[in-house]
C-alpha cells in the first residue's frame, strides 16, 4: 500500500513482548516493566493474524522484536507460522544476542532470515553499566553461535551515548573488518525515561564519519547510511534520526506488544487491533497506513511517544 505521502508500506515491526533479561539504561527502568498480565499480550495467533493481514495488504519484511523476542514463548511458531504464510516474506529479528548460544540454529530452522543483534561497546565493565546486568561475553558468544548456525549479513545495532561508548567507536567499526558483520550506529532518542537526560548524552552520528578515514558511500540499506572503509569485509552504517530525519524514506508500521499499531514510532497515535479480525483488522492496518504523519517531531530532544522502546520494539 502507498501511503497519503507516496511511500510503499511494506515493512512491520512486531514486538512480540515487553518484557526482557536487561535492563539497558536507555529503554528500562532498573525494576523493569509493570507486570502485564499475561491475556493482555498478544497471543501468538493473534500475531500471526495480523501478520497474514499486514502481508496481504502488501508487507514484505516483518521484524520480530521486542522486549526482549527470546524470552517469549512460542517464538519458535511465530516464526514457522509467518515463513507458512509465504516463504518469501523476508523474517528477521533483532535481539540482544545473549540467549543466541541457546536459539540460534532453531532459529534459522524455522525460517528467520537474518538477525540483527544490539551490542553498544566491547569493554565488559561498560556493557554491564549500560545493560545493568549482561555479560558481554554472552552476546559475543551469541554472534558466533548465529554464524555458526548459518547467519550471515548479520548486523550489530550500537546506540551512540556520549560519556560512555563514544570512545570505542573505532573498535566497533571494527568488527566489520575482518567479518561479514554489518555495524550501524544509531543515535540515542529521547524515549521515555531518557527524556531529561543531560544533551552531552546525545551525539550525531555524524562523528562516526571522522574515523572512516577512506571510506566509500555505497548508498542506503532503509533508514541506514551505508559505507565501506577500505580493505572492508563488512560495512558501516550511520541511522540518524535526530541529526537528518530520514521520514521522506520511512515504510514501517509497528506493532506494540499489548496490540496497537503505531504509523511512526515518535507519535503518540496507536490504533487498536485487539480483538479485530478478518475485514475490521485490515481496515485497521489500513487506517494505520493512512495515518502515517509526514515527518515525526523528534527536533528538541522529545518523542511524543507515550511508551519506552522496550513496548515499541525500536
Ligand atoms: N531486546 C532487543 C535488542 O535489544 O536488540 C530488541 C528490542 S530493543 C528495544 C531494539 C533496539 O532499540 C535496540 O537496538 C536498542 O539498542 C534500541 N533502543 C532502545 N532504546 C533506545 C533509545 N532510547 N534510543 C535509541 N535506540 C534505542
Ligand atoms: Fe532489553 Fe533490548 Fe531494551 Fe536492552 S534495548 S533493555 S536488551 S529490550
Amino acid at each position: 500500500m502507498i501511503d497519503r505521502y507516496g511511500r510503499k508500506i511494506e515493512y512491520l515491526r512486531l514486538s512480540v513482548t515487553d518484557r526482557c533479561n536487561l535492563r539497558c539504561i536507555y529503554c528500562m527502568k532498573e525494576d523493569g516493566v509493570c507486570k502485564r498480565h499475561h491475556s493482555d499480550i498478544l497471543s501468538i495467533e493473534e500475531l500471526t493474524e495480523i501478520a497474514q493481514a499486514a502481508y496481504e495488504l502488501g508487507i514484505k519484511k516483518i521484524r520480530l522484536t521486542g522486549g526482549e523476542p527470546l524470552v517469549r514463548k512460542g517464538v519458535l511458531t511465530l516464526c514457522r507460522n509467518i515463513k507458512a504464510i509465504d516463504e518469501d516474506i523476508e523474517l528477521v529479528m533483532t535481539t540482544n544476542g545473549t540467549l543466541l548460544p541457546e536459539y540460534a540454529a532453531e532459529l534459522k530452522t524455522a525460517g528467520v532470515d537474518r538477525l540483527n543483534i544490539s551490542l553498544d561497546t566491547l569493554n565488559a565493565d561498560t556493557y554491564r553499566t549500560i545493560t545493568r546486568r549482561g555479560e558481554l561475553s554472552d552476546v559475543l558468544s551469541g554472534i558466533k553461535a548465529a554464524q555458526n548456525a548459518g547467519f550471515t549479513h548479520t548486523k550489530i545495532n550500537a546506540v551512540l551515548i556520549g560519556g560512555i561508548n563514544d570512545n570505542e567507536i573505532l573498535d566497533m567499526m571494527r568488527l566489520a573488518r575482518d567479518d561479514d558483520l554489518h555495524v550501524r550506529f544509531i543515535e540515542l532518542m529521547p524515549m521515555d525515561i531518557v527524556r531529561g537526560w543531560d544533551k552531552s548524552r546525545f551525539l550525531s552520528a555524524d562523528i562516526v564519519k571522522e574515523h572512516l578515514n577512506n571510506y566509500d558511500l555505497i548508498g542506503y540499506d532503509g533508514v541506514a547510511k551505508i559505507y565501506r572503509p577500505n580493505g572492508y569485509k563488512g560495512t558501516v552504517g550511520i541511522i540518524s534520526p535526530l541529526s537528518h530525519s530520514f521520514c521522506d524514506r520511512c515504510n514501517k508500521l509497528r506493532v506494540t506488544a499489548d496490540g496497537k499499531l503505531k504509523p511512526c514510532l515518535h507519535s503518540g497515535e496507536e490504533i487498536n487491533l485487539r480483538g479485530l479480525h478478518g475485514d475490521q483488522l485490515t481496515e485497521a492496518i489500513k487506517d494505520g497506513i493512512n495515518s502515517k504523519p509526514k515527518c515525526h517531531n523528534l527536533g528538541e530532544f522529545h518523542s511524543e511517544a507515550a511508551r519506552g522502546m522496550n513496548e515499541i520494539g525500536g
